[in-house]
């Protein structure tokens, strides 16, 4: 019998030219910008504490998890094997893992535990680095997260649920909340016949005792139609009284300790985020208390929107600084046409572009940051929060996509292979445009803020003027900026482009400031330049490449 020849030693398999694996990263130490950026947000205090988690985001084996919790998507189990009602999600261990590891090392919860002026920003930073191996996690993050405020408006409520939601125990038990040693929040707003409209919602809530108003308890009747992180032991709702619209929570668990009627009807087949699970659900006779004033409920859940909002500029921002890292470590090693991809110019002028938008990203995240700690004494910073907050969900959760399916570019072929990540970051990158307000409704809530805040614009500007005479392009700019915000005709039709400029703007005038030049020059030669069209890899000549691909690289 002639022996087999092992497949190793075949000649078609002695593999040349492909780059090694990227291994360990240090989500911390090889971000520059990153560690610039909230030091000078004034989250510098919590360095040591994202130095280490820095380390434990970016470890292999958290990657590793991320991608098993993402190919093995949860499954609805909604009966027992009785035929009882349970309405439970099943996840694959992964996916409990991460969420321990998410809770443990504060991700949901940082800036309430440590309430100081960078809180925020901190907050971020550590999320940033969480989001960068996984996105479906920080779903139930970023709502456990931003309910906080908006429990606060009703301490009789706020006082039992928000220990639960700062502990750094995950505690997956579907038990009572009072009876965890931990707890998670989502909220359902969405019905089919209207999500953004959310004065059509069609759910009604009776009282269920002799009192009615702030922190009386209900009974709801309806539906909803997208319910993500549906294991979650609370959640906040929107349903009609006679009096109006009115914000409630409703827990998985009655207060007599019996199951809620929350019926989860099916799980979505999602594009991407597919670790985490979403759910369609229908409340009949549901156990819920009002949180906030009756009929002020879209004002209530808005306090709550606001923090997810924050939420999606740092997870895109996350995506994009990911999807570099990646294209940066691929044609650093890969070959073509005599030259690592890295050197050829034109791969140079993409990577670079890449970088420009990671770091304007970022840089406008931690700017809004640092205006919400401000924003707790300050009005104008309030103001500057909520402006900026709408301006940076608008923008960079629209240049992910973009930006995620470039990098994935880089790679050739293999980057479109579910063995690299980019496939799973590219299917991530469009839902933080999607949810918690789709674009154009995003676009009508900047013009919402520019009127009803009136300290809004105002502080808006004030930013801009800070970078007066750094550089002309952006000293243009803003000239042309004001001139938009002072024309009122058909605002609503130019809502998109008034708020891209606001964004590109703001953006221009932190990296003026805080970047280095050849990081400010490139972008404002580029986004606030007359022949962008938005594609990148079209920075004009001229620009250091060098400087910016060096400032990006992790090894830097
Ligand atoms: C994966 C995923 C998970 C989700 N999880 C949750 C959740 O947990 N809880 C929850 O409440 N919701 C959740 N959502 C729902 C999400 O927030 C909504 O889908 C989103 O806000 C848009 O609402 P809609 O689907 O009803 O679209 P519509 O409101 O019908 O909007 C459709 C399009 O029309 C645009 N549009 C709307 N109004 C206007 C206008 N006046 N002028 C111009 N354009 C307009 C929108 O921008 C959008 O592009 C989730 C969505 C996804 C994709």
């Amino acid at each position: 019998m002639i022996p087999l020849k092992p497949l190793a030693n075949l000649p078609t398999h002695d593999v040349t030219n492909m780059p090694p694996h990227l291994g360990d990263q240090d989500l911390w130490r090889e971000d520059v910008a990153l560690r610039e950026g909230v030091a000078r947000e004034g989250g510098g205090w919590a360095g040591a504490r994202l130095a280490a988690f820095g380390r434990i985001a970016g470890a292999v084996e958290i990657f590793e998890k991320a991608d098993q919790a993402n190919r093995h998507s949860p499954e609805i189990k909604a009966f027992d094997r009785n035929g009882m009602r349970i309405n439970q999600v099943e996840f694959h261990p992964a996916y409990h893992d991460l969420m321990a590891v998410a809770i443990a090392n504060e991700v949901p919860n940082f800036a309430w535990n440590h309430p100081k002026p960078g809180a925020q920003v901190a907050h971020a930073a550590l999320t940033y680095m969480f989001n960068q191996p996984e996105g479906g996690v920080l779903c139930p993050m970023a709502m456990t997260y931003a309910v906080v405020p908006a429990l606060r408006t009703t301490p009789g409520v706020g006082d039992s649920w928000i220990p639960g939601l700062l502990s750094t125990v995950y505690d997956p038990r579907d038990i009572p909340a009072g009876e965890k040693t931990g707890a998670t929040m989502g909220m359902f707003m969405t019905e089919k016949q209207g999500g953004s409209d959310v004065r059509s919602n069609t759910t009604r809530a009776a009282a269920a005792g002799q009192t009615s108003g702030q922190g009386a308890e209900y009974r709801l009747t309806g539906h909803k139609f997208f319910c993500s992180a549906p294991m979650s032991d609370a959640f906040l709702t929107l349903a009609y009284t006679d009096v109006g619209l009115s914000c409630f929570l409703v827990p998985r668990w009655t207060p007599d300790g019996e199951r809620n009627n929350l019926f989860i009807q099916r799980l979505k087949d999602k594009l991407g985020n597919r670790s985490n699970a979403s759910s369609e659900m229908e409340l009949q006779d549901t156990w819920g208390v009002m949180i906030g004033a009756e009929g002020r409920g879209v004002r209530t859940i808005l306090e709550m929107v606001q923090g997810t909002r924050f939420y999606c500029c740092f997870s895109s921002a996350a995506l994009m600084r990911q999807g570099l890292v990646q294209a940066l470590h691929h044609t650093t090693h890969r070959m073509a046409f005599q030259k690592k991809l890295i050197q050829q110019p034109l791969m140079r002028n993409v990577l670079a572009d890449l970088a420009v938008e990671s770091e304007a990203a970022l840089a406008l995240t931690l700017r809004i940051g640092r205006a919400m700690d401000q924003g707790v004494a300050d009005e104008g910073a309030a103001a500057l929060a909520r402006i900026a907050t709408a301006v940076g969900k608008y923008w960079i959760t629209k240049r992910a996509p973009g930006h995620t399916y470039e990098a994935m570019e880089c790679h050739g072929g293999p980057g479109y292979i579910e063995d690299s990540i980019m496939p799973r970051l590219y299917r991530e990158a469009p839902v933080n445009s999607i949810w918690e307000g789709s674009g154009n409704v995003i676009c009508l809530d900047v013009l919402r803020a520019m009127f009803r805040e009136k300290a809004a614009v105002p502080a808006f500007l004030r930013e801009l003027e800070a970078a007066r005479g750094g550089n002309a392009r952006l000293d243009a700019a803003t000239e042309a900026l004001k001139d938009e915000l002072n024309n009122p005709a058909d605002l609503e039709l130019r809502a998109r482009s008034v708020t891209e400029m606001m964004a590109t703007t703001l953006q221009g005038a932190l990296l003026v400031q805080h970047a280095p030049a050849a990081i400010s020059d490139a972008f404002c030669a580029s986004r606030l330049g007359a022949r962008w069209m938005g594609a990148y890899g079209t920075l004009p000549a001229g620009v250091d490449f060098a400087a910016i691909i060096e400032r990006a690289s992790p090894a830097s």
